[in-house]
């Protein structure tokens, strides 16, 4: 594959494809720590055929973004966060702690050395960042892996779903994503592995994608797969689920704190039945990919039910939408500590 030229980018019109930029992270994790630790040009790992992530998916990644402002300054949302999740998606796996000041130095480096691929402000576009550590080395048995890589590559982006604001139709799952006290609140490849199927069936019903319910009685919603769910009640109360095996969005636990402090909305986690969707004017989904996506319509059981319109952005969600971008671009005050110059 060849190397992107920033020159030859449309930014404007960006999808969420990987691109092989210059620049990459990587560190081994060898006799028992962290080793050869810098930026590559190498897009590609070079590793056993009995690495414990090929066979027993020893994996772990994150997803997060590096926006420009107006005045031409880079930063990044919430990093530490990332790094917080990624040390308890580790701890699940078994796998070594990179260290989090050092997550989010590195998480810079990559960025700063990529400079050029963070598009210009004014459409939306951003710089998509990758981290992600596996586990490798040469063991057949059911253990954890006696070597690691831990990398973070990055990516321009334009909208994860097609349409951006445009609000989207969901249907309701058959499948688990993830068992309570399985694997759901661990950023970890297994979980997409199993949501592939259940997605694409969602994609040929002609759905963006498919909403988990709970796996228990599946009555309550969980999330999207990628995305978590959020409504916002005909009383102006935002919620959204709460449920052991939902993954924690930084995105949601961010907008949760906005229709707070921000819009004076009242907020909830609580568990939402699927057949209560009546409290809701509006309903959307929320991640550092899709950012917010508008949900349509619920298809559940053969119903759709429709939320504020199917081709309208409601207005709280736009408010929530245009208060956390502003913020992430630099164009709306932050709060103590939520944004990071990186340049
Ligand atoms: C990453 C992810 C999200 C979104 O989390 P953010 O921190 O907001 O990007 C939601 N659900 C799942 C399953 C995810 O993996």
């Amino acid at each position: 594959m060849a190397k992107a030229d920033a020159s030859k980018l449309d930014w404007n019109n960006l999808g969420f494809e990987y691109m092989d930029l210059p620049y990459r992270f990587t560190a081994h994790w060898k006799d028992g720590k962290w080793q050869d630790a810098g930026l590559t040009e190498d897009a590609t790992l070079h590793i056993s055929e009995a690495s414990p992530v090929l066979h027993y998916g020893q994996a772990a990644f994150e997803g997060m973004k590096a926006y420009r402002t107006p005045d031409n300054h880079i930063q990044l949302f919430r990093p530490d966060r990332n790094a917080a999740r990624l040390r308890n998606s580790c701890e699940r796996l078994l796998m070594p702690v990179f260290p989090e000041d050092k997550f989010v130095d590195a998480v810079k480096e990559v960025v700063k050395a990529n400079a050029d691929f963070v598009p210009p402000y004014g459409n939306g576009a951003t710089m998509y960042l990758r981290p992600l550590i596996i586990g490798t080395g040469g063991v057949i048995g059911v253990h954890a892996a006696p070597e690691y890589i831990f990398t973070i590559f990055a990516m321009p982006v334009g909208n994860y779903f097609k349409g951006g604001l445009t609000p989207v139709n969901f249907t309701t799952s058959q499948y688990d994503r993830a068992a309570h006290k399985g694997t759901g609140q661990a950023k970890v490849g297994g979980n997409y592995a199993a949501s592939l199927l259940p997605g694409e069936k969602a994609h040929d019903n002609g759905y963006a994608d498919c909403v988990y319910l709970d796996p228990v009685e599946h009555r309550y919603i969980e999330e999207v797969g990628s995305a978590n769910f959020f409504g916002i009640t005909k009383d102006n109360v935002f919620k959204t689920p709460k449920s052991p095996s939902i993954l924690p969005s930084i995105t949601k636990y961010s907008l949760l704190y906005l229709a707070e402090h921000n819009l004076g909305l009242g907020v909830s986690e609580e568990k939402i039945d699927v057949h209560d969707l009546d409290q809701f004017a509006e309903a959307g989904a929320c991640g550092t990919a899709a950012v917010i996506s508008p949900i349509g319509g619920l298809e559940h059981d053969g119903n759709l039910h429709t939320f504020y319109s199917e081709t309208e952005v409601g207005p709280v969600t736009k408010k929530l939408y245009d208060t956390l971008t502003g913020i992430q671009f630099g164009t709306v005050e932050a709060p103590e500590g939520w944004v990071q110059t990186v340049e």
